[in-house]
């Protein structure tokens, strides 16, 4: 009902709601003086017509503002819950759920699913160097370089602060390497404009990959890409690192991975 409201509009829905009243008030009006066997007069049906006329638009228009307002702030309220309101990515619990759905996907076809946890390096520094405002001008300018990397199909949210989360479905340790470098060095090599300044800033990346013969929910798959940003911060930043586990069952050796940490292009 709501949604056929909506698409007539304020307007269509006055003038339906408005000709739907002046047609039951004359028909009302017909049945009882038709059982009373009695004729209405001229004014009668002046009365019949005019009333429904002038209260049916006035009411309906009143009662529309309002619906429509409520409908608009309801709108409203489901993007802030969905979307970060500085960088449009998903929030962190839509996020999970998308990711979760992912998992069940890649298991039940027998797929890969890569995650990436992504922070931006020394963020702190650059909002007490420049001012909160650069520093959220350096995270919409990241998340939408991330957002730049990623096929339609990936998908992309903020954990919280300066921390972003990937879903790569369909991708193997391979690929999610190539998307993370993808990443890292386009950060590295975008200088961030604030006034006459350029700004550069770089990340760091751990990655996890789910395979089909792992027994792994979403959380601890996140963990797993948590625990190699960790790594990838403790062995110097702006660098990616695999999760350990995930390089075992992934063998490793074959895409050319010795230690945790990687940073190819240093
Ligand atoms: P590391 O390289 O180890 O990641 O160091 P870091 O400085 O990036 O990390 P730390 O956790 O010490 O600092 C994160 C900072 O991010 C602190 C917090 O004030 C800032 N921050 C969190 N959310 C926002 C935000 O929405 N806007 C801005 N401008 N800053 C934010
Ligand atoms: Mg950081
Ligand atoms: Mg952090």
């Amino acid at each position: 009902m709501l949604a056929l409201v909506i698409r007539m509009g304020k307007l269509g829905t006055t003038l339906a709601v408005t000709a739907a009243s002046v047609a039951g008030s004359a028909l009302i009006t017909a049945s009882i003086f038709n059982a009373l066997d009695t004729e209405l007069p001229l004014v009668g049906w002046i009365a019949t017509f005019a009333t429904p006329l002038v209260v049916a638009p006035t009411m309906s228009w009143v009662i529309l503002s309002l619906l429509f307002r409520i409908h608009r702030l309801e709108q409203q309220m489901r993007d802030l819950a969905t979307y970060d309101a500085l960088t449009t990515l998903y929030n962190r619990a839509p996020f999970l759920v998308c990711c979760e759905q992912y998992l069940t996907l890649a298991r039940r076809n027998k797929r890969p699913l890569a995650v990436l946890f992504i922070d931006i390096d020394h963020f702190k520094s650059i909002n007490d160097t420049h001012g909160h405002e650069v520093g959220d001008l350096a995270l919409q300018a990241v998340s939408l370089l991330v957002k730049q990397s990623l096929r339609d199909s990936d998908v992309a949210g903020r954990m919280g602060g300066e921390e972003f989360v990937v879903a790569l479905p369909e991708t193997g340790m391979a690929g999610a390497i190539a998307v993370a470098e993808k990443i890292r060095i386009g950060i590295e090599q975008a200088p961030i404009a604030i006034g006459h300044e350029r700004l550069r800033c770089t990340v760091s990346i751990g990655l996890s990959v789910f395979h089909h013969n792992q027994d792994l929910g979403i959380d601890a798959l996140l963990s797993e890409a948590d625990k190699a940003l960790y790594e990838s911060k403790r062995s110097g930043r702006n660098r990616i690192a695999v999760h350990r586990e995930t390089q075992h069952t992934t063998s490793a050796a074959a895409i050319g991975i010795e230690g945790l940490a990687l940073k190819p292009h240093v």
